[in-house]
């Protein structure tokens, strides 16, 4: 069988080390020093000012809309995980769709514009894939309005626009470290932020709000997480940039084979250093897309429908029209790339939809 993805699994040995170390400590959580260092490690990495290790990519949205003190409307992207949108929910505030750029698939700031009204607090847009949104427009809106901007970033580790890590813009970005993600401590996730007293804020809520054992400075929540999925951070770590080199390798032999078949990829805006996260491809509609997918799992290979169906369509929300992002979902496969994927498994994959695609 092969999936649309697998975790990077680290030398053993490397991980061991790291639980001999946390056995004799007996530290196994609460800001221990593999916490630490991870930490710092990311920063050094990435290039950023701040950064929390917080227990997942939700918990990460949830604690940057407390942060920002949000409420009423937030514009977000239909075309995304449901935790996004959930996230948004879950702190009682509205999510507004605007709709996608039908090139990019990230959140179109002109339609970011016509969803504003005077209860709109911010501005929600994932780099969806790993894909930068429109910074400087989004940048622009926010400013005119008085909007704050989170990035759902939890795609976007090792992917940089203009030269910085996508995971510096906006007022605060959050990341998502879990096992399906390029990088990975198992569960986990890390907001980030330019900003210092945000930071203080961010890193009392994530530890009920303690401000020493007796005292508290607002309201918090759990939000920390262990020395053990630290530790799968500093593990993995090192193998960022050759992983990211495996999957650019990965994704343009996939390339030659698809692109000049009539199916489309989305677009890198100038200025992208792109992670190839996923591999997206659209085809002409819906039906094609279907067959294709049904065709691969015939043959034990399970493609996704990254992201359908798309988000304004949850149950548990009114009605929103986001006419792109409909079309765009519903002709959109993932195909599988990950660490180990051969050579020989990416020639099946597309001689299998090649084939499927003629008749
Ligand atoms: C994975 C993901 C999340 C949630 O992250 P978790 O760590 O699984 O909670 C949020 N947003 C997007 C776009 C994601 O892909």
């Amino acid at each position: 069988m092969i999936p649309v993805t697998k975790p990077f699994m680290p030398p053993q040995e490397a991980y061991n080390k790291h639980v001999t170390a946390i056995w004799k400590r007996q530290w196994l959580t609460n800001n221990g020093p593999c916490v630490n260092e991870l930490e710092l490690s990311l920063k050094e990495k990435l290039n950023l000012d701040h950064l929390l290790f917080v227990t997942n990519g939700t918990i990460a949205l949830q604690l940057a809309i407390q942060a920002l003190a949000l409420e009423g409307e937030i514009i977000t992207t239909p075309f995304s995980y449901v935790a996004t949108t959930s996230s948004i929910v879950w702190e009682h505030c509205i999510p507004i769709y605007a709709d996608i750029n039908s090139n990019t698939l990230n959140i179109d700031p002109e339609s970011i514009e016509k969803c504003i009204t005077d209860k709109t607090t911010a501005i929600i847009a994932t780099h969806v894939y790993g894909i930068p949104c429109d910074i400087e427009a989004i940048e622009g809106i926010a400013k005119k309005y008085k909007l704050k901007v989170i990035y759902d970033a939890a795609h976007a580790i090792g992917s940089c626009y203009k030269g910085q890590s996508l995971l510096s813009y906006g007022d605060i970005a959050t990341m998502s470290t879990h096992a399906t993600k390029l990088f990975h401590t198992i569960e986990g996730g890390a907001i980030v932020t330019r900003d210092p007293d945000l930071l203080k804020r961010l890193a009392f809520m994530r530890n009920f709000g303690h401000d020493g054992p007796g005292k508290f400075n607002g309201v918090g929540i759990n939000g920390k997480n262990s020395e053990f999925h630290a530790a799968m951070g500093l593990c993995n770590l090192p193998y960022l940039d050759q992983i990211i080199a495996k999957r650019k390798k990965d994704s343009q032999q996939y390339d030659d084979w698809l692109i000049d078949k009539g199916l489309i990829r989305p677009e890198l805006p100038e200025g992208t250093e792109y992670n190839y996260s996923y591999y997206p491809i659209l085809f002409k509609n819906e039906e094609e897309c279907l067959k294709i997918k049904s065709e691969l799992e015939k043959n034990e290979i399970n493609p996704r429908r990254y992201f359908y169906p798309s988000l304004n369509h949850l149950p548990y929300l009114k009605k929103q029209d986001t006419p792109v992002c409909d079309d765009i979902s519903k002709r959109v496969l993932c195909l599988p790339l990950y660490y180990d994927i051969t050579k020989g498994e990416i020639d099946l994959i597309c001689r299998l939809i090649i084939r499927s695609l003629k008749y």
